[in-house]
């Protein structure tokens, strides 16, 4: 069985910066992406919209050209998010939409996740104006959601964790404020978050991983498979199961995004990055997840190729790729680890062909 597919866009991918660049955007050509979101958590960020980078900033507008140096031309479409910080003005908001460079801002939650230490919380944004600016013009809040500062049981506990949290305390508050403000709650892995979306309005999204669509923390803690540690953490089975019904169900506010972000070292004597290595292999970890067939094959194709660019109003691809229930060993271009490689697998169950 044959399943084709439009191209697709992948709306949350990590591409860094440097000489990898190109081989990380490369990976997602040779994936049957057309178009990416990618995020502005470089070093230093990208916290500025126009101009040239410098040594405390990166711009939207100079990121832009990097990817475009390092291979992007052969996307049909790219958004490089501003990052928020303390330094965010609404004027910023208000001259980068009017230019057409500014699409999308991310909310990174102080100290959340790698190199997330520039964000500030929410309260800032909801009361210097950068939020109703944002609404106003119709740009799109990329949200980590999880909450900062917590510790131990708070953190990752029994009965809740920084997520649910998150979904819990702060979503409904903003979104109170903010009836209009189009957000996609980014790699979201709770139950909570899957219900937080469901219920509210046409412009709330979200999107969601392979690896959370596939694995709990059971799998990352047994063998202590560290390249399955990414942030928000894998859950729980109710979890996982919350998010595979809500990308299975067809529903437009389920979308791909797969976080994918390549660390050159993922673990050291002290820690261990988190990001899960996803370039050149996705289609085929979702079509795993979905378990594709005949019967499904409409609802997977609305979670990777339709719903997310028509949540972005950007067109869907009219190129296509194909996905085959057969064995693959993909080599990646970038000298990442691919996800299933570091939990010792040999081969992917789909083969993909472009
Ligand atoms: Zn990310």
């Amino acid at each position: 069985m044959i399943f084709e597919l439009p191209k697709w866009y992948d709306l949350h991918v990590h591409f860094r910066q440097g000489d990898s660049m190109a081989d990380y955007i490369q990976d997602h050509l040779n994936m049957g992406c057309c178009g990416a979101l990618a995020m502005p958590n470089t070093k230093p960020p990208v916290s500025h919209v126009h101009g040239k980078n410098t040594e405390e900033y990166w711009t939207v507008e100079s990121y832009l050209k990097d990817m475009e140096s390092a291979g992007s031309k052969a996307f049909d479409d790219i958004i490089a998010p501003l990052y928020l910080t303390n330094a965010t003005t609404k004027d910023m908001i208000i001259e980068g939409t009017k230019s057409g460079i500014l699409r999308a801002c991310k909310y990174y939650p102080p100290h959340g996740t790698t190199n997330s230490e520039h964000g500030a919380g929410l309260d800032t944004y909801i009361n210097n104006g950068v939020f109703a600016a944002m609404s106003d013009a119709g740009i799109v809040l990329n949200i980590h959601g999880e909450e900062h500062g917590l510790s131990g049981e708070e953190y990752f506990g029994e009965q809740s964790n920084a997520e649910d949290s998150f979904y819990k305390n702060h979503m409904p508050q903003l979104v109170e404020k903010f009836p209009n403000l189009k957000i996609v709650c980014e790699h979201i892995t709770t139950k909570t978050a899957v219900d937080f979306v469901k219920n509210s309005g046409n412009n709330i999204a979200a999107t969601i991983t392979p690896q959370h669509l596939l694995y709990t923390v059971a799998d990352l803690l047994q063998g202590l498979k560290y390249h399955l540690y990414c942030l928000p953490l894998v859950k729980f089975e109710k979890d996982r199961t919350a998010l595979l019904e809500a990308a299975k169900s067809g529903n437009v506010k389920f979308f791909a995004g797969t976080d994918s972000a390549p660390h050159t070292t993922k673990a050291t004597a002290c820690g261990c990055a988190a990001g899960c290595y996803t370039g050149g292999i996705a289609p085929q970890l979702y079509a795993d997840a979905f378990n594709l067939n005949e019967d499904n094959f409409d609802e997977f194709k609305k979670f990777l190729c339709l719903n997310g660019p028509q949540f972005y109003g950007i067109p869907v691809s009219n190129k296509t790729f194909t996905l085959t229930k057969k064995p693959s060993q993909p080599s990646v271009a970038s000298g990442a680890i691919p996800l299933h490689i570091g939990l010792g697998q040999k081969n992917l169950a789909w083969t993909l062909t472009l």
